[in-house]
């Protein structure tokens, strides 16, 4: 079967909720990745910064296969020997009292909604049912009914409703925003560090600390979403830690199961996680062995092979180097470690064309919304392999300048 066969199978058989590049993927090493036809690609997305550590990390890869052999999923009717360690392990890194796990990123996100909502009626005492949750503009926390509920994203919303109340929202990036829409009834104020999903939007510096002081003044819970942002993507474990000690609480996911396996939690302080007592809350397979054998191993890995420092310096070189080739095709380079973004100026190519077009050289990326290209490789990527990628874009931005504008910039 050739590519194109694949391609007419699955639009025939699966829903269209993606909009996938015309390339079949059967195999994966580290940072690259090959099709079907045996075309090699480098992996400049690692599946939305889940596979931080490489396709095929040895080390994940053992942990999930011992713990195969030895026990699989028994389930919370009982406890197994991994998930206090797990557990152990992620408070340690965070600052963070109590965790409590779950599989995808959105279902950290709701948990996190619930623990707020009862941490604003049984502590900050609430009246019934008006508790409400601050987010912001462009937030992407998931695609769950409750989480669109508060999305300003149209497309994520459009005829999905009725949708949730109880949330209010603020400008990114604002602190003053954010202090004038608090009110008695406000439990907490859910964000990410970085608006990663919306374009790789950037806080103006010290906002991430103000927010902390407005949260704490208001006792309102500051509930960051670290599920992209997190494991070392930023150049720190957490981005969170460029400005501030620690939230109140948080959500992790994607790299947390080593990107091969669903691995979340919500993270959080003890008088806030107490609310939950059996029967509140719960998951088939959350913090089962095989999720907290990976969990345990990607936590261990984050400080062995020092990846927040490789994704801190790494980024620095990519970033500079991007800015470097001063493409008039470039409107803005921007990001933190390696997760970062490239406007492209919308009169010389779409970011999906950008895409395409690497995509023919041996790169994959994808474009956010219509103007930003992510770029987000492995953590455990090289210099070489860096190297490698950006002539590929050099290559790409050549192509969709004017011949005027190329012969300026050599
Ligand atoms: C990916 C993501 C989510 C949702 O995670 P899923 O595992 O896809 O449910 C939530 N928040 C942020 C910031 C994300 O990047």
């Amino acid at each position: 079967m050739e590519t194109k066969d694949y391609i007419v199978r699955e639009e025939k058989y699966v829903a269209r909720n993606y909009n996938p590049l015309p390339v079949v993927l059967n195999k994966g090493e580290g940072v690259w990745m090959w099709d079907v036809e045996g075309n090699k690609y480098l992996d400049f997305l690692s599946a939305y910064s889940a596979v931080s550590a490489g396709h095929g990390n040895p080390r994940i890869k053992k942990a999930l296969i011992d713990q195969l052999n030895k026990l699989d999923v028994p389930c919370r009717a009982f406890r197994t020997e991994g998930l206090g360690e797990f557990a152990e392990t992620l408070c340690q890194l965070t600052g963070m009292d109590m965790m409590l796990p779950m599989n995808t990123g959105a279902e950290a996100i709701e948990t996190a909604i619930k623990a707020a909502r009862r941490w604003g009626y049984r502590a900050k005492k609430i009246p019934e049912n008006k508790a409400r949750i601050i987010v912001c503009e462009n937030n992407f926390h998931g695609r769950t009914t409750t989480i669109i509920s508060f999305s300003t994203e149209p497309s994520y919303k459009a005829d999905f409703g009725p949708f949730d109340g109880g949330f209010d929202y603020v400008p990114f990036g604002d602190a003053a925003a954010l202090e004038k829409a608090i009110t008695p009834d406000t439990c907490a104020f859910l964000v990410e560090p970085i608006q990663a999903e919306a374009g790789i939007l950037m806080p103006p510096k010290g906002w991430l600390k103000k927010v902390q002081a407005i949260c704490k003044k208001h006792n309102v819970l500051l509930i960051l979403d670290e599920i992209q942002t997190g494991m070392a993507r930023t150049g720190k474990d957490f981005c969170y830690q460029h400005e501030i000690d620690k939230p109140d609480c948080m959500t992790l996911g994607k790299a947390l199961g080593g990107g091969i396996y669903p691995v979340s939690a919500f993270l959080a302080r003890k008088d806030v996680m107490d609310h939950f007592n059996p029967g509140s809350h719960g998951s088939t397979f959350g913090g089962n062995p095989l999720a907290t054998a990976i969990g345990i191993e990607a936590l261990k890995m984050l400080k062995d092979e020092n990846l927040a420092e490789r994704s801190r310096d790494l980024g620095d070189y990519l970033l500079q180097k991007l800015r470097g080739f001063n493409s008039p095709a470039i409107k803005d380079v921007r990001g933190l470690g390696l997760l970062i973004g490239v406007e492209i100026d919308p009169a010389k190519a779409t970011a999906r064309d950008v895409c395409e077009r690497l995509q023919k050289k041996g790169v994959l990326c994808k474009e956010t919304h219509e103007v930003v290209v992510r770029f987000a490789p492995p953590l455990t990527i090289t210099r070489e392999e860096i190297d490698w990628g950006l002539q590929k874009v050099s290559e790409v931005l050549m192509e969709i300048e004017t011949p005027e504008q190329q012969a300026n910039r050599a």
